[in-house]
């Protein structure tokens, strides 16, 4: 429903004038998605600053039947944070909940507010000598809050899982403005139901977080990084396999490129230069780390690794990181995979994950797949091969109109989503649902667990207030 003047005056209230924006120019940037492929409009975008302030908006919100989308960083890629084009819901924003809480070092955790910054966070943990392992491209700018909100993965899920496993304890404010704070350090506590997974992933469509307890770890003492040239996917993931058992363990990174994409990165990627003198047709990120007593071995360990990798056939050429500049510039590469292929034109996204055993098979068909369906094709598959999440993005053919190209976005995602779907896989391995994927899901899920989704949604939010259009 539209809220009323006598609504929209009520919620400005609960904020304050600093906690509101209603000006049509300074909504903007909540209003649209970093790559404009969402775009929305607000009646009211709010910017409270505490749990109880967010409690009494909830209050109203539900009394009122106003539809309320909550907001993080705005980084989030499937258009999750963007209100729908009629200008009837609100924005809630998490910004100004930015407070970092205790960090308890013997509980090996920290407490923050919804609205603390992941990178923030990370520098809190390492303040103390800790480390949250979380780690994203977007870390600036996305949100604890929005981190959670997705179950969001990254560079470090194969060593510390995704966000959901990072997560002891959450504040939520539910759809009627009730507050559950279940903000404990626990890491046993089997007392029924365990609510914040729930919450965790549910993309803002369950309640809203407005705190967590994460889980901090050791801070790994050292640290060794290789970019190695692997003839194929199959031996990438024989690598993966050998790098663990060899290390104990401690592979932290495993992330995959393909040829053209790192050619993407020496072409536009200022400073960057080939690690290795010959091109191969693939590249891995290994990295390992580890704590004091193992770290003057850890060199010993990556080297042994790529020695017998090269003599198992696994692997043809790397080169070590003797430097914590040259292991940043190693990551750039990674790190800019997405942005190089935006400067290359049109590109169609995909985040699937398969089983990390059939990760090489997907690669393969899905290639030859979308290659048949449209000529010149540039797929360049990457990202995090040790958790069998492929980010499966084409580039538009050279010289193509890219508006034509993207207008075929539909057609691709069902070609390389039907070869997940026939490989066990998911079409969202990170990024989640929101409005991208929603009329999608259904298609991947059983009527069984789709319904299951329903009755979770109608039981807490039995007015569809919460983000709606959004996941279910
Ligand atoms: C360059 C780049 C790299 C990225 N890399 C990764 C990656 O490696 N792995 C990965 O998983 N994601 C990645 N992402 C996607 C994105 O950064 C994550 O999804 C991130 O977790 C979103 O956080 P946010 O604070 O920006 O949330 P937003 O984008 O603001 O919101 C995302 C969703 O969460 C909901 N939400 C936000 N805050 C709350 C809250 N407090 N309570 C309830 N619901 C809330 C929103 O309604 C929306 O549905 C990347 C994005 C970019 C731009």
């Amino acid at each position: 429903m539209k809220p009323s003047d006598d609504t929209l005056a009520r919620l400005k209230a609960v904020v304050g004038p600093k906690g509101f924006i209603d000006g049509a120019d300074e909504m903007t940037p909540y209003l649209i998605e970093r790559r404009d492929l969402y775009q929305g409009r607000a009646a009211l975008i709010l910017r409270p600053q505490s749990t109880g302030e967010i409690s009494a908006i909830m209050k109203i919100a539900f009394e009122t039947n106003t539809r309320v989308v909550p907001q993080g960083g705005n980084t989030g890629l499937v258009g999750g944070q963007i209100p729908d084009a009629s200008g009837d819901e609100i924005i809630l924003s998490l910004a100004r909940m930015n407070r970092i809480g205790a960090l308890d070092a013997l509980n090996n955790t920290l407490t923050v507010e919804a609205g603390v910054t992941l990178a923030a966070a990370q520098d809190a943990a390492r303040k103390a000598d800790r480390l949250f392992p979380l780690s994203l491209a977007s870390e600036g700018t996305c949100q604890i809050g929005g981190n959670l909100a997705t179950n969001a993965g990254g560079t470090a899920v194969l060593r510390y899982g995704n966000a959901r496993n990072l997560t002891l304890g959450l504040e939520v404010v539910l759809a009627n403005g009730d507050i559950w704070n279940g903000l404990k350090g626990l890491r046993k506590d089997n007392t029924g139901y365990d609510m914040k997974h729930l919450f965790m992933g549910s993309e803002g469509t369950l309640g809203i977080i407005t705190g967590a307890v994460l889980k901090l770890f050791a801070r790994p003492k050292s640290v060794e990084t290789a970019f190695v040239a692997v003839p194929d996917v199959d031996a990438a993931v024989a690598l993966l396999r050998r790098a663990d058992t060899a290390s104990g363990g401690l592979v932290t990174g495993f992330e995959l490129m393909p040829r053209i994409g790192v050619e993407f990165v020496l072409k536009h990627q200022a400073g960057s230069t080939d690690p290795l003198g010959q091109p191969s047709p693939w590249y891995v990120l290994v990295e390992l780390s580890a704590g004091e007593t193992r770290a003057g071995r850890l060199r010993e360990v990556m080297e042994a690794l790529l020695e017998a990798g090269v003599a198992e056939d696994d692997a043809t050429d790397a080169v070590i990181a003797a430097s914590d500049a040259q292991r940043a510039k190693l990551w750039a590469m990674r790190e800019g995979m997405s942005e190089v292929q935006r400067l290359e034109g049109g590109s169609i996204k995909h985040d699937v994950s398969v089983p990390v055993s059939r990760v090489a098979e997907f690669i393969t068909r899905a290639s030859e797949a979308v290659s048949a369906a449209m000529p010149g094709v540039r797929p360049v598959p990457f990202g995090h091969v040790g958790d069998g999440n492929i980010h499966f993005n084409l580039t538009q053919p050279v010289g193509a109109d890219k508006a034509a190209f993207i207008a075929r976005w539909d057609e691709m995602n069902a070609i390389v989503h039907g070869i997940v779907r026939e490989l066990g896989g998911s079409i969202s391995a990170e990024h989640g649902v929101g409005q991208m994927k929603r009329d999608e899901i259904a298609t991947t899920k059983s009527a069984v667990e789709m319904e299951l989704m329903r009755t979770v949604k109608k039981a807490l939010d039995p007015k569809g207030i919460l983000n709606p259009g959004k996941v279910v």
